[in-house]
């Protein structure tokens, strides 16, 4: 099997499985009782969150455990959304190819009144910092921009962004869930309010996330309890998940550099492979561009189709937003970036990571040839367009 699919899962390190075992095994206690073994518990939270600070630039007391990503976006928008109410501020900036956990979080405040305003990407699905400062109103509560697409990996620039929100003392929050352990972060140089994060991105665990929330930043909890997490996420924490988190960052980010050397080389070579393929076009910025994502569009092609076929032929990917895979709907994201709606349902993202070689590559171009030459072949809309009864989208 071949898995090029690493930004809806990754695989769990070595180290990752090991540092969850010893939260099974050895502390297994409630990190809120008072004897040994729960003591021991609580120590392992503290260690994890110094050592997720640390790799964040933030401090220890501004780590929120949560249930992954999804819920660390909605609890930092719903705060910052509750504390803009508060002082009669309800406009809401943010993009038209965010993740669904903050697009949908969005949708249910505009029906509460809030003003949302999704601000539209440029052709390569980029955000610029001065859209972003033409939009900012003086009862503007959040800005909200992702600091990479899981789609079309397009990285934006929230370095800028953070400056001039802070600039205009507006909160600014980043959904950094496929940039954690793949891209820099320094909530300070980058002047994030926000941030969300998940373990299952970075060969972690699944279900276990992080919401960064600044000193000052006050933060509504969204599941009532006990007082863990600082009376902001009630519920026994998941102490083994949580010590895993913490060695998948740290391992991820002590390897960057390397990884990065090695994935761009990958990722460049798999997008000058397909783009030879007549018909098809790439997806997202070539430069600012997570390093392991592939994305395409290949005319006259059915992306389900293609994904079954490429799995008959061991290789897993993705069409599409994960999230939405069982509907029909083309990705919201492919459609902001203008892709007519016929090109948006060929899509095929291809993200690698750590274990994949050029061999698997070199494998995969092959594959995805061969199957868009079938699927094409047996498309009566294909031999239309052959015989000039209809018109190319792309060009050859
Ligand atoms: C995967 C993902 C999420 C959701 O994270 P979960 O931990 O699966 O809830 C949110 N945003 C982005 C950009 C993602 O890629």
């Amino acid at each position: 099997m071949i898995y090029m699919d690493n930004a809806a899962t990754t695989k769990m390190s070595q180290a990752a499985i090991a540092a969850m075992l010893p939260g099974m095994e050895k502390v297994w206690g409630n990190p809120s009782s008072l004897y040994a073994v729960g003591q021991q518990a609580a120590e392992a939270l503290w260690s994890a969150r110094e050592r997720i600070a640390a790799c964040l630039g933030a401090s220890p007391k501004e780590i929120y455990f949560t249930s992954g990503g999804s819920e660390a976006d909605n609890q930092a928008i719903i705060s910052a959304a509750w504390e803009g109410a508060r002082r009669g501020k309800k406009h809401i900036i943010s993009s038209a190819v965010e993740h669904h956990a903050v697009l949908h979080t969005l949708r249910k405040l505009a029906k509460a009144g809030f003003v949302v305003e999704l601000l539209p990407v440029s052709a390569e699905g980029l955000i610029a910092p001065e859209q972003v400062a033409a939009a900012v109103r003086p009862d503007t509560c959040l800005v909200s921009i992702m600091y990479a697409n899981n789609e079309i990996g397009t990285v934006m620039p929230v370095a800028e962004i953070g400056a001039l929100c802070r600039e205009k003392g507006v909160p600014f929050h980043t959904d950094a869930v496929q940039a954690a352990g793949h891209l820099p972060i320094d909530v300070a140089a980058q002047n994030i309010d926000f941030l969300a994060l998940s373990a299952h991105k970075f060969r972690g665990p699944k279900g276990i996330g992080v919401l960064f929330a600044r000193r000052g930043q006050p933060l509504a909890s969204l599941i009532e309890g006990g007082a863990q997490e600082r009376g902001k996420r009630a519920g026994t924490e998941n102490v083994p998940a949580i010590m895993s988190m913490a060695a998948a960052l740290e391992e991820a980010c002590g390897h960057m550099a390397e990884d990065t050397t090695r994935l761009l080389k990958l990722r460049d070579r798999l997008i000058a492979g397909l783009a030879q393929i007549p018909y098809s076009v790439l997806n997202g910025d070539a430069v600012k561009r997570l390093p392991g994502n592939v994305n395409f569009c290949f005319e006259g092609i059915e992306g389900e189709s293609l994904l079954l076929l490429l799995d008959d032929k061991g290789v897993c990917a993705s069409s599409g937003s994960a999230c939405t895979s069982g509907s029909l709907d083309p990705s919201h994201v492919l459609l902001a970036i203008g892709r007519p709606h016929e090109l948006a349902h060929g899509s095929l993202r291809l993200s690698l990571g750590r274990d994949n070689t050029e061999q698997e590559v070199d494998y995969v171009v092959r594959s995805v040839a061969e199957v868009v030459a079938y699927l094409r072949n047996m498309s009566p809309l294909w031999q239309e367009k052959l015989a000039g009864q209809r018109a190319f989208i792309l060009s050859k």
